[in-house]
């Protein structure tokens, strides 16, 4: 199975607990007005991978860092969740150590119940609800008010997530590449 995706990193600390490793998937419709990722929204653009290959990638990451787990991010990953789901899936019996999490615009309410109930089973946590640039948030991950954190293993606590944060990646070749959260986040270059 396949996945279309925007971006990989191997390391990034603002992008749930501990060192992780992010994808960012290509393609979502939400269109929330004010959102940082609008070049993630076309869903036929990015590139394809195999799960398999993004298992090695991650796999590779984490033979060479400490990466505590993988953060699934967008564009919107539940509009690939057969693709997301099996990633997860064996992501999780690969790596039994590895923590998992996931940003969707969705909320819970909004998911199929036995869809998001088979995805719940492999994550650690999820942030969930459209972006609402009228209703900033401060809190650790939730970029507006209406959105929540929710924890779905006791592998964290509310107290492990950080501030809000930014990253700025700048590769051999050049390539930058700015996650987080750059409006209220103080930068961290790396
Ligand atoms: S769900 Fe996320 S990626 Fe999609 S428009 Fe909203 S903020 Fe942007």
């Amino acid at each position: 199975m396949q996945l279309r995706v925007h971006a990989l990193m191997e390391c990034s600390t603002v992008n749930g607990p501990g060192v992780r490793a992010v994808i960012w998937v290509q393609g979502c419709s939400l269109g929330c007005p004010g959102c940082w990722n609008a070049q993630t929204h076309a869903p036929l653009q990015g590139f394809r991978l195999d799960v398999s290959e993004i298992l090695e990638w991650f796999a590779k990451a984490s033979r060479e860092n400490r990466i505590e787990g993988l953060t699934i991010s967008g564009g919107e990953p539940m509009e690939q969740a057969p693709a997301v789901l099996e990633l997860l899936r064996r992501l999780k019996a690969a790596h039994p150590g590895i923590t998992a999490g996931l940003f969707s615009g969705y909320t819970e309410r909004e998911l199929p119940e036995r869809l998001w109930r088979a995805m719940q089973s492999h994550l650690d946590f999820a942030v969930l609800g459209r972006y609402n640039a009228r209703r900033r948030s401060h809190d650790p991950l939730v970029s507006s008010t209406n959105q929540v954190l929710r924890l779905y293993t006791a592998h964290y606590s509310m107290a492990d997530f950080a501030a809000q944060s930014v990253e700025i990646h700048i590769d051999d070749t050049g390539l930058t590449q700015i996650t987080g959260f750059p409006v209220l986040g103080s930068p961290v270059l790396g």
